[in-house]
C-alpha cells in the first residue's frame, strides 16, 4: 500500500506537476518564447524557430505552430477544428 502510493507520488511528481508547472507559465506568460525574449531584448526576432511564420508566442507553440497544429489535426474532431483555431485566447 504505501509503496503504491509512494509510487503514485513520484508519477505526479514526475509527470504531472510538470505539465501543471508549464501551463501556469504559459496561462501566467511566464514562458520564455522567442517573443518573450525579444520584448525583454534577449533576442533579435521573435520568430518561431519551428517554422518562422509566426511570431513564437505561448499560443503559437501550443496551437498554431504547423507541427503543433498537424498534431492538434489528430486529435480533435473534425466538426471542432475550425473553432478551436479560431478562438482568440488572448487575455
Ligand atoms: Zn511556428
Amino acid at each position: 500500500m504505501c509503496e503504491s502510493l509512494s509510487q503514485l507520488i513520484d508519477m505526479y511528481l514526475c509527470n504531472i506537476l510538470p505539465l501543471k508547472l508549464f501551463l501556469i507559465w504559459c496561462l501566467r506568460r511566464r514562458l520564455l518564447t522567442n517573443a518573450e525574449r525579444c520584448r525583454r531584448n534577449l533576442s533579435a526576432s521573435s520568430l518561431c524557430i519551428g517554422c518562422s511564420d509566426a511570431a513564437e508566442t505561448a499560443l503559437h507553440l501550443l496551437r498554431d505552430c504547423r507541427d503543433t497544429r498537424r498534431l492538434w489535426k489528430q486529435l480533435i474532431p473534425k466538426a471542432l477544428e475550425q473553432h478551436f483555431f479560431s478562438t482568440n485566447l488572448q487575455a
